[in-house]
């Protein structure tokens, strides 16, 4: 949840760049590669040799066309390239070729949020600084690595829509998992290729005017936006209840300490001096190219949300986990096709819950989950949902199964079988473990036959230690009534 914001609203929107996952870079043929020596994919266009120019990168074209459509925009007829200027050793032309005023995409939707435009640039080469150990002429050294430069990206700017940090957060995740559904990144926060920063104001509760804004830069990971954005929001409160002025700035947040470092003040704030870039022709897609976009467009996360909840009855909270991660969902898609008599809503509930649980348990802290990488098939977890469902096995029991699985894989019905896990379907052996747990614990049995139902726990607990939780719960207790007479 949001700070307590004591009377004020907060009013945050994202700016989100995308390194798109091209076969080359944005204006020239050098390879798109990461984890190569420095500067072996360059060459005279993304080194800025006097006299060399730009090719536009049409598969950046056709994803940037797509991440429009799928956010809902209009896709500019004509849009136009500028330059942006700066001086700066990430930037050999000193200047980034981006769009300005006509960008390729605007006025779009995603969820709760507007979208304000979606353009495509550039990005700089990588700085690496390498400190006292590069010292050059007694200076601290940085060095240069040109490989990244040029490559293609997209950046989208939102509305100011959102209202706390969390959703910001939430949002940017159901972002990540459209693009990542095109497969036009691979927006990946820790490694770059999704970078979000974000625009922080407040103002008074139920006022429309926007207040003074800073910018929070480069956090890089989900948890780190949603703490930076409290850190700040908490900072701009405090400053308006002492009555300070807050500054437009810009701020870098430092997730070790919490706390928030301006990067420049707007004294310094950057006179880009954008004009045509009279090396490209302006950018106008063709009908064709527009088309193929819509057309090759796969089912997108907000759309599969729709259709969980819709037509599979899934609840909201579930649906989401689901929808916005591609894989759980393409995983979750082929246990409901397994040809089982498991319904959507309990795999939904298994998959999320207890499958997850356990192998986040397995990954460890830091390590990822993925259920179509694990031991447990679909066709697996299908089966089992199917057994509990049908009360071969108790839920109980089918957690165990569940933990033999994700060990060593196989079949549920064979887990069931080896280990003695079927559910106690014969009542004539369950009426005596209870009638035996009644009689090792008469104080217990005496408080429930005079009403009071609590006390019925020590008995179930018995039946169910008995029985290694084989015995439906629901029928252990009906039976423990019964023959206490109370049935
Ligand atoms: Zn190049």
């Amino acid at each position: 949840m949001s700070a307590n914001l004591d009377g004020y609203e907060a009013v945050i929107g994202l700016e989100i760049h995308v390194q798109l996952r091209t076969r080359t870079k944005m204006f020239c043929g050098c390879e798109l590669s990461f984890g190569d020596d420095p500067n072996v994919h360059t060459c005279p266009v993304c080194l800025a040799h006097p006299g060399s120019l730009p090719t536009l990168n049409e598969q950046a074209v056709r994803y940037g066309i797509q991440i429009g459509l799928a956010l809902g925009c209009e896709i500019a007829p004509r849009s136009i390239f500028h330059r942006k200027n700066y001086f700066y050793p990430d930037n050999p032309k000193a200047y980034q070729i981006s769009q300005y005023d006509i960008p390729l995409a605007r006025n779009g939707r995603l969820g709760d949020v507007r979208i304000h435009r979606v353009h495509l640039e550039e990005d700089a080469a990588k700085l690496i600084h390498v400190g006292e150990s590069g010292r050059i002429h007694g200076s601290d050294a940085s060095l240069v690595d040109f490989n990244r430069g040029g490559t293609p990206l997209v950046e989208i700017v939102t509305e100011p829509d959102l209202r706390d940090a969390a959703s910001a957060r939430e949002w940017l995740q159901l972002l990540r998992s459209t693009i990542k559904a095109i497969g036009a990144s691979d927006v990946n926060m820790e490694e770059g290729s999704l970078r979000c920063d974000a625009n922080v104001s407040i103002r008074p509760a139920g006022s429309q005017e926007l207040g003074t804004k800073t910018e929070l830069k480069n956090m890089n990971s989900f948890r780190f936006l949603e703490r930076g954005i409290e850190a700040e929001l908490e900072r701009q409160v405090a400053l308006a209840r002492a009555g300070e002025p807050i500054e437009q700035e810009t701020l870098h947040f430092d997730p070790r300490t919490g706390t928030l470092t301006p990067l420049r003040s707007k004294e310094y704030a950057h006179d880009y001096r954008y004009f045509p870039e009279p090396d490209l022709v302006p950018l106008a897609p063709s009908k064709e190219l527009l088309d193929e976009a819509r057309a090759s467009l796969p089912e997108l996360p907000a759309q599969r949300l729709e259709r969980y909840q819709s037509e599979l009855g899934i609840p909201e909270a579930q649906a989401k986990l689901l929808a916005y991660d591609g894989e759980l969902g393409d995983y979750f898609e082929a246990a409901v096709g397994a040809g089982t008599e498991a319904s959507a809503k309990g795999l939904a509930n298994w998959i999320t819950g207890d499958l997850t649980a356990r192998l986040r348990e397995a990954a460890g802290e830091e390590g990822e989950v993925h259920a179509a990488d694990s031991r447990v098939t679909p066709q697996a977890i299908a089966e089992l949902v199917a057994m509990v469902e049908a009360k071969q096995v108790t839920a109980q029991a089918g957690r165990e199964v569940l933990a033999k699985l994700v060990a060593e894989g196989g079949s549920p019905a064979e887990i069931v079988e080896r280990e003695g896990l079927a559910s106690i379907s014969d009542s004539g052996e369950l009426e005596g473990i209870v009638a035996a747990a009644i009689e090792a614990d008469p104080d217990a049995a005496a408080k429930v036959r005079e009403g009071n139902m609590k006390a019925i726990g020590p008995l179930v607990g018995y039946v169910m230690r008995e029985t290694k939780g084989r015995a439906d719960g629901g029928e252990v207790t009906r039976l423990i009534r019964k023959q206490l007479g109370l049935g």
